[in-house]
C-alpha cells in the first residue's frame, strides 16, 4: 500500500540548512544594529483576535479584504486571525501592559506573518518580518533615527542597492481636503477605473494611488497631491526629517505618489527600494502612524515604524553579491577504537569550550568512510583519533580544504592551528553556497 506524502502549504516555505546560513547571519546583524540604537526586543503571538486587525489596518484593504488567514475559535466562537502584520500586535500589547508608563520605548521583533496572497518570487502567503517601533515619539527626529538605521542595517549586510522613497500623508485635515479633490478627479475618471479602484472610490479613495495595475499608473501619477495640501507642521515636521537625513548623508527621493497599503499612516511615510529583485522591489516599509493607539481604544501616543521583508533582503543578498559567513565546522572528529572513541567525547568538548564547531563522527565504520563524511561536513580540519594517538596522547590534525602536512599536536594546540588559517581559508569559503566553489 502506498500513500502520497504530505507537502507544505502553498506559498508557505521551508528554509533549508544551506539557506538558513544566511537567515542566521542576516538576523544577527539587524538585531545587532538595532541594539545599538537602544531598541528593545518583544514577542507577541501570532494569532490575534480578527478585530484587532480590521479596527488598525483599516476594512478598505487589500489585506482586510482578501488576505486574511481567519478562522472560527470552535469553542467559543471568537474569530481570530494569523497576523498579517506586527505593527497591530505590537501596539495591542503595549496597550494593554501599558508600557507608555514607563516612557517612550523602542521595540523590534521578527517573525512569520501570513497573507492570503498569490505566491510569485518575493510574495508568499508565510513570509518573514522584521519589525521595529518608536512609541511615543512625536518628533521628527525618530523618524530620521529609523531611517538612518536601516541605512546602517544595509551597510552592515554589504547592501549597496537599495534606495529610499521618501513622502507625507500630513495631518487629517489636510487628508480629508486632499481626499476629496481626489474623489472629484477619480469619479472624472470613472471610466478608466478598474473594479477594486470602483469599489475604493467610494470607501478608501487614498488606496486608489496605491493600485498595482499598470493601465491605471498614468491615471495615478495626474492625480491631486497631497504634498500640495499639507498644513504647515506637517510640513516643517517633513522639512526637518528631511534635513537631518541630508546631514546624515542619506540620498532620498521624494514620491508623491508614495502611500502605504495601510490606513494608519499620517505624516511621514517611507520605502526603501531595489531594482534588482523585479516586481517585487520593496524590502522595507514604514512610516509615522500617531492614531492607531487611540483607534484602538488607547491614550493617545504618537509612533512609528518600519518592517523589513526578510525573504525579499536574502534575494537581495544573493543578487547583491553580498558577504556572508558560512558556518561550516571547523573541526570533523574521527575515532577508532574504544579508547579513542571515549577519548574522543572528551576531546570534542573540550574544544567547543574554547569556541571551536566540532562535529563528532558518529555511527562507526572505518577511517576511510570517516573521512569522506568529514569531507563531506564542510569541516576545514580532520581530527584523527587512533591506537597510535591514544598511545602517544596526541590527536592528529588533518586539513581538509587546503595543503598542509598532517600533524600529531597535543589537543591543546589545537584551536591555535585552527585559527592561523581561519582568516585564509574563511575569505575563501565566504558565499551563499559554501558548497558550490
Ligand atoms: P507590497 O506592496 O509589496 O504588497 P506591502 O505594502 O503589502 O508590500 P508591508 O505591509 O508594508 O508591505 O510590509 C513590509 C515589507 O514586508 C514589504 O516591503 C515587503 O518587503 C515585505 N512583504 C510584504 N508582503 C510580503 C509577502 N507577501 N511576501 C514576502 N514579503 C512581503
Ligand atoms: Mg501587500
Amino acid at each position: 500500500m502506498t500513500t502520497n506524502t504530505i507537502q507544505a502549504v502553498r506559498g508557505m516555505n521551508d528554509v533549508l540548512p544551506e539557506a538558513g546560513a544566511a537567515w542566521d547571519h542576516l538576523e544577527s546583524t539587524v538585531f545587532d544594529c538595532l541594539r545599538r540604537y537602544g531598541y528593545r526586543p518583544i514577542r507577541m503571538p501570532l494569532v490575534e483576535r480578527t478585530e484587532l486587525f480590521v479596527r488598525s489596518i483599516g476594512e478598505v484593504t487589500d489585506i482586510v479584504e482578501k488576505e486574511m488567514y481567519t478562522f472560527t475559535d470552535r469553542l467559543n466562537g471568537d474569530s481570530l486571525t494569523l497576523r498579517p502584520e506586527g505593527t497591530a500586535s505590537c501596539v495591542r500589547a503595549v496597550l494593554e501592559h501599558n508600557l507608555l508608563y514607563a516612557g517612550p520605548q523602542r521595540l523590534y521583533y521578527s517573525g512569520p506573518m501570513f497573507r492570503h496572497e498569490r505566491p510569485q518570487k518575493g510574495r508568499y502567503r508565510q513570509f518573514h518580518q522584521i519589525g521595529v517601533e518608536a512609541l511615543g515619539f512625536a518628533g521628527p527626529d525618530i523618524d530620521a533615527e529609523l531611517i538612518v538605521m536601516c541605512a546602517r542595517i544595509w551597510a552592515a549586510l554589504g547592501l549597496t542597492e537599495v534606495s529610499l522613497e521618501l513622502n507625507t500623508l500630513g495631518d487629517l485635515e489636510a487628508r480629508l481636503r486632499h481626499r476629496s479633490r481626489l474623489i472629484d478627479y477619480l469619479q472624472r475618471h470613472r471610466s478608466d477605473l478598474d473594479d477594486d479602484a470602483h469599489r475604493r472610490l467610494a470607501s478608501n479613495p487614498l488606496r486608489v494611488l496605491d493600485s498595482k495595475n499598470p493601465a491605471l499608473q498614468g491615471l495615478i501619477e495626474a492625480a491631486p497631491r497631497l504634498t500640495d495640501d499639507l498644513d504647515d507642521a506637517a510640513r516643517t515636521h517633513f522639512d526637518a526629517v528631511q534635513a537631518i537625513l541630508r546631514d546624515a548623508g542619506i540620498a532620498f527621493r521624494i514620491n508623491p505618489r508614495l502611500v502605504r497599503g495601510l490606513d494608519y499612516y499620517n505624516r511621514t511615510v517611507f520605502e526603501w527600494i531595489t531594482g534588482k529583485l523585479g516586481a517585487q522591489s520593496a524590502v522595507c516599509a514604514g512610516g509615522r502612524y500617531d492614531g492607531l493607539m487611540t483607534q484602538l481604544g488607547g491614550k493617545s501616543a504618537p509612533a512609528c515604524g518600519f518592517a523589513l521583508g526578510v525573504e525579499r533582503l536574502i534575494d537581495l543578498l544573493e543578487a547583491d553579491g553580498a558577504h556572508v559567513p558560512h558556518r561550516a565546522p571547523d573541526l570533523y572528529v574521527v575515532h577508532q577504537g574504544d579508547g579513542a572513541e571515549r577519548w574522543a567525547w572528551r576531546i570534542c568538548e573540550r574544544l567547543r569550550d574554547q569556541g571551536l564547531r566540532v562535529v563528532l563522527h558518529c555511527g562507526g565504520g572505518n577511517f576511510k568512510t570517516q573521512l569522506r563524511k568529514a569531507d563531506a561536513s564542510g569541516a576545514r580540519f580532520a581530527l584523527v583519533l587512533g591506537e597510535d594517538e591514544a598511545a602517544a596522547g596526541k590527536v592528529s590534525l588533518k586539513a581538509l580544504r587546503h595543503a598542509m602536512q598532517q600533524v600529531l599536536v597535543d589537543v591543546d594546540e589545537v584551536p591555535g592551528l585552527v585559527n592561523a588559517h581561519h582568516g585564509r581559508i574563511g575569505a575563501m569559503g565566504n558565499t551563499l553556497r559554501p558548497h558550490e566553489e
